[in-house]
């Protein structure tokens, strides 16, 4: 259902998560919301929310969702912000969204010249008479180098 894909399902012998092993649980309960997405082998991210968040925090925050699929929605948004706030702890998200919006607005120029573009050589029928056109003014924009 939720397209993991990889079936291994909680990935390790005994059942335990990042966070339920640093509770010193001998395994996870039956519906732990770390047990998927924090496996002993994602040590890494685990590691990346105990420096942004801490551990308690992250389970008081995570235990604020009421609704059990939104939980491990949360748990995913919070490695996701732990993960880039560790690649880039001055901006954090901040970067990737800057990033994506620079791409965004190069994307939106680029569709607005081929449009005027389109524009233009749908405009410029061949004329039977006159050669030279009387104004210039309707040039095409120069292509992107
Ligand atoms: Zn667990």
């Amino acid at each position: 259902m939720n397209g993991n894909g990889n079936g291994n399902g909680n990935g390790n012998g005994n059942g335990l998560c990042c966070v339920c092993k640093h509770q010193r649980k001998m395994r996870c309960e039956e519906n732990c919301v770390f047990a998927e997405q924090l496996p002993l082998e994602k040590k890494e991210d685990f590691q990346n929310l105990q420096k942004l968040f801490g551990v308690q925090n992250l389970i008081k925050i995570v235990g604020t969702v009421e609704d059990q699929s939104e939980k491990h929605r949360a748990v995913q948004t919070l490695i996701m912000e732990a993960k880039l706030r560790a690649q880039n702890p001055v901006y954090g998200p901040t970067a990737v969204q800057a990033n994506l919006s620079a791409q965004l607005s190069l994307a939106q120029q680029e569709l607005n010249l081929v449009t005027r573009m389109l524009a233009f050589y749908k405009g410029s029928k061949p004329s039977s008479s006159s050669a030279a056109p009387s104004s210039s003014s309707s040039a095409p924009p120069a292509p992107p180098s």
